[in-house]
This record gives structure tokens, sequence and C-alpha cells, in this order.
């Protein structure tokens, strides 16, 4: 790895600069969080990339919007020397500025600080973490520690399966040497493996009849999605960490009637790879048990898993001696979730998750981001960035 710290990273300096620049990096967070960005507003989106890229601009940073049509825009910006085909590769950091939180959201939910954190839609996931990587390059571009390139990605649909930015993601991690990811910490660790997903829709299509007059002319497609049910739902496998998970159904018009129609919809995680093509295998062969009914299966496999490889460890190992430096032990752990960091892993490029904000309430009512762990994590990612 070409990424060894040579000389000393001054992880002490960083903390003090990181503590310095709290109060601006609040109002960054803040700016963010007011601008409610949800994946499906391509306006509201686009307003907040703006902003970050405004940002960007006035930290020196070398900004490029990639335009979008369906979703918000792409925002892609360089930071430090450009990479020269001699030099280190650049390393990538990588978030998003969509959220899952409806307009409005802030007449409930406001963005405030209190009890020790900062509460607001999207704070945690992840406009914090995106704030904390413009205080890290600030403090980088200041301390005159920028040695190596850093290219910053925000994308605007992640919370909806990233369909828009997964190829540029992909095709600028395949140029860098590491891979940081800016989603919310798992409890206080960074992540260093993460299943990936999959979603399948099932439509049964039956035979209508009347349920008291012509039963036998009648084929109930809810009886067999109640099988195809049954079906999936056993290829779970815990101990290989695949899970099968009928998430949503529904069927039928009314009771006196023998439904021509039912429907599922299927969530899929899988830890291993080589699961994928396994389970895709299985739901492409699915049959219909009353052969008057018929199955239409769409669906697949759309991230891969985030497998714990031997270069991703040696970057977690290289975060916890620093995180050491700096006084707090860092553990790495594993999760269920998904992010963009599952497309790089697959790519083979090494890459650790979990980097941004610590908090609790991703999605969830209670969101908030702890700010005593602010500076700290925001020091820690500058110091793995300064390396050259
Ligand atoms: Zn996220």
């Amino acid at each position: 790895m070409p990424l060894a710290p040579d000389p000393p990273i001054p992880m002490r300096a960083l903390l003090a600069g990181a503590r310095r620049k709290q109060p601006a990096m609040l109002r960054l967070i803040r700016q963010l969080v007011q601008l409610e960005s949800p994946s499906g507003d391509k306006a509201a989106v686009d307003a907040c990339v703006a902003l970050a890229a405004a940002h960007a601009g006035a930290l020196g940073g070398r900004v490029k919007l990639r335009r979008q049509r369906g979703f918000g825009d792409v925002l892609e910006a360089r930071f430090g020397p450009k990479t020269k085909a001699a030099s280190a590769k650049p390393t990538l950091l990588l978030g998003h500025l969509d959220t899952v939180w409806p307009l409005g959201t802030l007449q409930t939910m406001p963005c405030r600080v209190d009890a020790g954190r900062l509460w607001g839609p999207g704070a945690l996931d992840m406009k914090a973490g995106v704030a904390m990587a413009f205080t890290a390059i600030e403090m980088l571009a200041e301390a005159g520690l920028l040695h190596r390139e850093i290219v910053l990605l925000l994308n605007s649909d992640e919370e909806v399966g990233s369909p828009v930015s997964r190829p540029i993601t992909e095709r600028l991690a395949v140029g860098c040497a590491a891979v940081y990811v800016l989603e919310p910490a798992q409890g206080l660790a960074f992540k260093t493996a993460r299943k990936g997903t999959g979603n399948w829709r099932i439509d049964v299509t039956g035979v209508a009849a009347h349920a008291g007059v012509d039963f036998e002319k009648g084929a109930n497609a809810i009886r067999e999605l109640a099988r195809v049910v049954e079906t999936v739902s056993g290829w779970t496998d815990l101990k290989c960490g695949l899970t099968v998970s009928v998430g949503v159904a529904g069927g039928g018009s009314r009771t006196n009637v023998i439904p021509a129609q039912a429907w599922a919809e299927v969530d899929v995680r899988i830890a291993r790879k080589a699961d994928g093509p396994r389970i895709e295998r299985k739901f492409a062969s699915l049959q219909p048990v009353d052969k008057s009914c018929a199955l239409t299966v769409a669906g697949g496999i759309n991230r891969p898993p985030m497998e714990r490889t031997r270069s991703t460890v040696r970057l977690y190992r290289q975060a916890r001696a620093l995180a050491a430096e700096l006084g707090f032990a860092l553990d790495e752990s594993s999760t269920g979730g998904a992010s963009d960091g599952n497309f790089t892993a697959a790519l083979g490029i090494p890459t650790l998750d979990g980097m941004g904000a610590v908090g609790e309430g991703a999605h969830a009512r209670h969101e908030s981001i702890l700010l005593e762990h602010l500076a700290p994590r925001t020091a820690l990612l500058a110091g793995l960035l300064a390396g050259r």
C-alpha cells in the first residue's frame, strides 16, 4: 500500500485544528440540513448540491457538476496536486447529499443543537459526514499536508439505490488507491464489511371466478402467492448471512371473488458474493404449483456485498493506529445495510466505510449526531487523507 505515512502525521495538531473549526463545521452541517433534499425531488437536492459545490469551490476545489435529468446532479470536486502518471493514485471520498426525508420534515423535526447533539433530518445520514470531509480537506490544505489528490464525489440518489451515480462512482473508483465512505459510523466503529442487497417483485396471475357460484373455475392467485412466499422465505440461511424477507404483499379485490392477481416485494441480503448468482438462479426458476396460475418474476442483486478483504483490513488497521494517537479505540464492524462502498469494494478497491459522524437514528425521528465525536473523527479522517 502506498498510503504509509511518512513523515509521521501530526495527529494532535490535526485534532486541535478540528476543534478550532468545529463552530464553522456545525454551521455548514446546519446549512446542509436546512436544505431538505429527498432523493425524488431534483430541484431540492440540486439546491443542496449547489451549496456543496460552492463550498468546494471556495476551498480551491476543481469542481465538476455531472448533470442528471431524473435525479439530482452529481458533484465531483478534486483537491490537492493533480495526479500525474508516475505519482500516487488519488483517494476517493464518497458521500451523498440526498436523504429519505420528504420536504417539510423540518417543520416537525427542526435542525437544532441540544443535549450534546445536533438533530435534524439527514444530519447523521450523512450531511455531517460531508461537512467533516470539507473540514478535513480545509485543514490539510492549511497545514500543507495535501500531498496526494483527493476526489470528493457526492451523489443525489444513494437512498434509492444509486441508479444514475453508480457508473460514475465505479469509473472514478478504479483510478483510486482507496475509498473512504462518509456514511455514519456503526456505533463507534468503522465498517469493514456490508451485506449486498437485492430486490425482487413477484406477480401471480390466477383466474377470477365467483367464489360461490364458480369456485372450481377459479385459480386463486393469493393462495399461489402464499406458496411462493413460503418457498422464497425458506432460502434464508442465517449461518451464511443470507436472508430473504417478503416485505410487502397484496392481491385480490373482494371476498366473494377468487383473486386473479397477487403480488409481493422481496428484500434479499447476501454476505458472500457467490450467493448472488445462486439466489438469482433460484428466483428465475420459480414455478407455480397450480398450473392455472402464472408467475412473473423481476429483480436481481443490485448491490454486491462489501466483503472484508485484506486490503480493507489494512486500511482499518492504519485508521486504528491513528485513532490511538488521538486517544480513542477504533473498532471495526459489519452491517446488513448497503452503501455505495459496496460498489467500490466489489471492484477490488480497498474501501473503508462508516467514516462520517457518530450518532443515532438514521432514517428515524431521533436522527442526531454526537458533537463530542465530531472533532476527533474529523482529525482522524484528515490524518488518513494526509498519507503520501
Ligand atoms: Zn447514507
